[in-house]
């Protein structure tokens, strides 16, 4: 466990569901990344290495089988979360979330492109609910550009 940083980086371990054997382990910080490029094998005996340092089990069963996520080097996710690092702000969720085309360009009909999911919402990034909240967002724009009888959109529907 010594020459394992993201071992120490667990931070939740629990059965997927109760009566489960399937063990569901939790890491975070930077360190979790290496996690992507050790074979599965070796990331299962670090935790059962884990497991065993922190309880009073002598023994455990064999591991049948270790999956381990792979969104870190997976280019279109890079991560498992939104994350307003520090170089960001509160606004960069509002700049995501702006139809387009922009409100300025009078050339093209608007409301050509919306944008829903959680990366989208200001306040509840990274949860179910955010994501829920934007489409209901977006869902309210094109309805009241519809309802608009100057909207550029309605003349072309
Ligand atoms: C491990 C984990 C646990 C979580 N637990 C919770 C929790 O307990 N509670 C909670 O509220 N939230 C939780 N979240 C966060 C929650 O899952 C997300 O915030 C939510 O699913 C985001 O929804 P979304 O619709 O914005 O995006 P997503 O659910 O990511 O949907 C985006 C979809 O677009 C697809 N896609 C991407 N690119 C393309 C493309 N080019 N063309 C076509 N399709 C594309 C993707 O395949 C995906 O299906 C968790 C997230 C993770 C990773």
């Amino acid at each position: 466990m010594e020459n394992c940083p993201w071992v120490h980086r667990l931070y939740s371990l629990y059965t997927s569901h109760p009566g489960s054997n399937v063990l569901l382990a939790w890491f975070q910080g930077n360190e979790s990344r290496d996690i992507e490029s050790t074979p599965p094998q070796e990331v299962g005996q670090h935790c059962l290495a884990a497991i065993k340092s922190c309880t009073t089990l002598e023994s455990l069963p064999p591991i049948v089988n270790v999956e381990r996520t792979q969104w870190g080097i997976n280019p279109w996710t890079k991560g498992s979360y939104t994350f307003l690092s520090k170089a960001a702000s509160g606004s960069d969720f509002d700049t995501l979330a702006s139809p387009l085309p922009c409100e300025s360009d009078k050339e093209v009909p608007a409301l050509q492109l919306m944008f829903a999911g959680e990366a989208t919402h200001r306040q509840f990034y990274g949860t179910v609910h955010g994501a829920y909240l934007t489409g209901v967002r977006e869902a309210d724009r094109l309805l009241e550009c519809l309802n608009d009888s100057n909207s550029t959109l309605l003349n072309r529907y």
